[in-house]
């Protein structure tokens, strides 16, 4: 008996081990931009193996092994797997992975992120069971996806959830993630912590209506942005009003997960405090062009992300896919065309992501002992920023997620 039981549970764990490790292959006669400060490589070369990157160089420099898959690049860009770093993973079956459909799963994170070149996504609220439970069936080879960071079940203020929110988690059947007191929050950031989150999202400034936003108090954003440090958790902030915005940079927030036009300009004076407090920005520009209102203008947004790129903020590539279900992210480039070059608009969707959440030794970059997460592009960004929305083959670990071939 022993025996049999051993055989089974070596059969069940080589059955969740992994995917097959991905095919070897070179991508072949593309312009390569190995970061957003490299020069074009011109005619260039990537070899892949056991999904990293064995070699980057031109044709002279490098030779593709006989009998090896090549990805014709001619005409094409490659640049480094692209991170969304403000994405929701909350359609009714990314909430309910293990009852839904493994291809359906696929599909759906096909269209809302890796054929558009997303590599890498931060979730920034869905539920920790659901988000971690994804990532971990992903990762067991169940379905092919885009590794999946997440901050799990989100803060909202006593009495504060969002107006826009409430219907989603009645219609779910998922309890509302309130603050009932900071020490029973604290207790929850630690379970949630334990639990595998990779961030914590707080609501410093929740929209209860068109002119009503509850500013969560300090001391809670205080207590709970120092219980995510204690976990070397990175801490987001849904700002809304500049008083949503204040409360989080004055009390620890690391990341704001929406510019906020209804503050109006940013002075210099406002970057400064961002630049000193090290806090990172990811605009959702496309956000304020889709749900157009008077109040929150797309030209003052223009102006916070050129404002703080200028003064030497942090700028993070993310378009809240998932909240809204517009999934291409063309809108979000030709936005940020407005407040930055293409080498901004590059290093927001690679390397600024990649270094603010630790993990620039693996990838963020195209260069050789890195994971093999690249973009084929149709097209040059240099030339022209809408490129970066052409994408013909996402390829993360080595393994193609989309292709349009
Ligand atoms: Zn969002």
């Amino acid at each position: 008996m022993k025996s049999v039981a051993m055989v089974a549970a070596f059969l069940a764990a080589w059955c969740v081990t992994g995917p097959a490790l991905a095919e070897d292959f070179a991508v072949v006669g593309a312009r390569i931009y190995a970061d957003p400060q490299a020069k074009a490589l011109e005619n260039g070369v990537v070899i892949v193996r056991d999904g990293r990157i064995a070699a980057v160089g031109s044709r002279a420099q490098v030779s593709v092994p006989q009998g090896m898959k090549t990805i014709p690049g001619a005409g094409r860009t490659l640049v480094a797997g692209f991170w969304n770093s403000h994405v929701h993973l909350m359609t009714h079956d990314l909430l309910h992975p293990d009852a839904a459909d493994p291809a359906k799963l696929e599909g759906q994170l096909r269209d809302m992120f890796t054929r558009w070149g997303f590599t890498t996504v931060f979730d920034l609220t869905s539920s920790t069971a659901s988000a971690t439970t994804l990532r971990r069936m992903i990762q067991e080879g169940r379905f092919a996806g885009p590794q999946i960071l997440t901050v799990g079940d989100p803060f909202f203020p006593k009495n504060g959830t969002p107006v826009y929110a409430r219907p989603v988690y009645e219609a779910e059947h998922i309890a509302v993630p309130e603050i009932r007191s900071t020490p029973e929050a604290v207790a929850r950031l630690d379970r949630q912590a334990q639990a595998g989150v990779d961030g914590v999202k707080l609501f410093t400034g929740a929209i209860l209506g068109a002119e009503d936003v509850m500013v969560m108090p300090a001391d809670q954003i205080r207590a709970l942005t120092a219980a995510a440090h204690r976990h070397r958790l990175p801490v987001f902030a849904h700002p809304t009003n500049r008083e949503g915005m204040n409360a989080a940079v004055e009390n620890g927030v690391d990341v704001l997960a929406h510019a906020t036009p209804i503050a109006g300009p940013w002075d210099a004076a406002q970057v400064r405090k961002l630049v000193s407090a090290h806090v990172a920005l990811v605009p959702t520009m496309m956000l304020f062009e889709v749900y157009p209102a008077d109040s929150t203008p797309v030209a003052t947004v223009v102006q916070q992300v050129r404002a703080l790129s200028e003064g030497g903020g942090e700028v993070l590539f993310g378009t809240d896919a998932g909240f809204m279900d517009v999934f291409d992210p063309s809108a979000e480039y030709r936005l940020m065309a407005q407040a930055m070059d293409w080498r901004h608009v590059l290093a927001a969707l690679t390397t600024t992501p990649a270094r603010r959440f630790g993990q620039s030794h693996v990838r963020g970059r195209i260069g050789r002992g890195l994971a093999a997460d690249m973009v084929l592009l149709d097209g040059d960004p240099a030339l022209d920023t809408a490129a970066f929305a052409k994408v013909a083959v996402t390829i993360r670990a080595g393994e193609i997620l989309s292709s349009i071939e």
